[in-house]
């Protein structure tokens, strides 16, 4: 479910960490209600961008838009970060709050909603997520896979305009990860924009719209997941995608 507004355009991105340079030139653009995934080995670059794109890390070079607002030079920097969701690998909860705190939290400190009104539609999302039962749950009362579903509901309750995911699956036990990718189908199949760096191929496969592969700071191929696991073009895409199916392939 995709249209032609453009929600996120990020152009000749570079960011460098003294000598080591990161990122050498990354562009790509999402239309609404687009999910990408972008494979690629590690330190390759791929949670910088993201980083960026979050505006976590500056870049040294290049533009980033979110719809028609360039964030690269933008004032009101928590503003925009309000409209852009972030997934953590490691879930990033508040371990002393409940799971609809986790949730409310956002809405009432940084939106300053009503506490009842954050309230409602904290619980909304977390059914959203199959969790109202656990509402009232601490972190560590939670498995990985809820944990990392408060995760997603608290970025939903933002009502960003894209939600960026940093490898959301990689600390879960293999039987929790089938929960996680289920609320993140849903959600592309919704009409949420997503951005997904991931090494879960039938998630890339069946739910992304497009596949980026990024390698030493570049985007090295970009395309369909059909055309991308059928008929890579490059190289070295050709050798990822065995290694990967090596490691994580049935
Ligand atoms: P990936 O997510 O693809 O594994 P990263 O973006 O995490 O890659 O890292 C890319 C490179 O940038 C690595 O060499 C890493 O050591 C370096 N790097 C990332 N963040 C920082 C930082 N804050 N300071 C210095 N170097 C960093
Ligand atoms: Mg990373």
């Amino acid at each position: 479910m995709t249209n032609d507004k453009v929600v996120l355009r990020v152009e000749n991105l570079k960011k460098s960490f003294g000598d080591n340079e990161v990122l050498k030139g990354v562009s790509f653009e999402m239309k609404e209600g687009e999910t990408k995934v972008i494979i690629g080995p590690s330190g390759t670059g791929k949670s910088t961008l993201l980083a960026c794109i979050n505006m976590l890390v500056s870049p040294n070079d290049g533009r980033i838009w979110l719809e028609n607002e360039e964030i690269t030079s933008a004032k009101n920097i928590n503003k925009i970060r309000q409209e852009i969701g972030f997934v953590f690998q490691d879930f990033g909860l508040f371990n002393h709050l409940t799971a609809l705190r986790n949730v409310m939290v956002g809405l009432t400190k940084v939106k300053k909603m009503e506490k009842s009104a954050a309230k409602d539609l904290a619980m909304e999302e977390l059914k959203r997520v199959g969790l109202e039962k656990e509402a009232e749950l601490y972190p560590a009362q939670l498995s990985g896979g809820q944990k990392q579903r408060v995760g997603i509901a608290r970025a939903l309750a933002m009502q960003p305009k894209i939600i960026l995911f940093d490898e959301p699956t990689s600390a879960l036990d293999p039987e929790l990860i089938g929960e996680v990718l289920s609320v993140m189908k849903n959600l592309a199949e919704s009409g949420m924009t997503m951005l997904v760096v991931t090494h879960e191929m039938g998630f890339a496969r069946t739910v992304s719209d497009e596949i980026i592969f990024m390698e030493h700071g570049h985007i090295v191929e970009q395309s369909s997941p059909e055309e991308m696991f059928k008929n890579p073009k490059n190289p070295r895409t050709k050798e990822f995608l065995f290694k990967l199916n090596e490691l994580y392939g049935e």
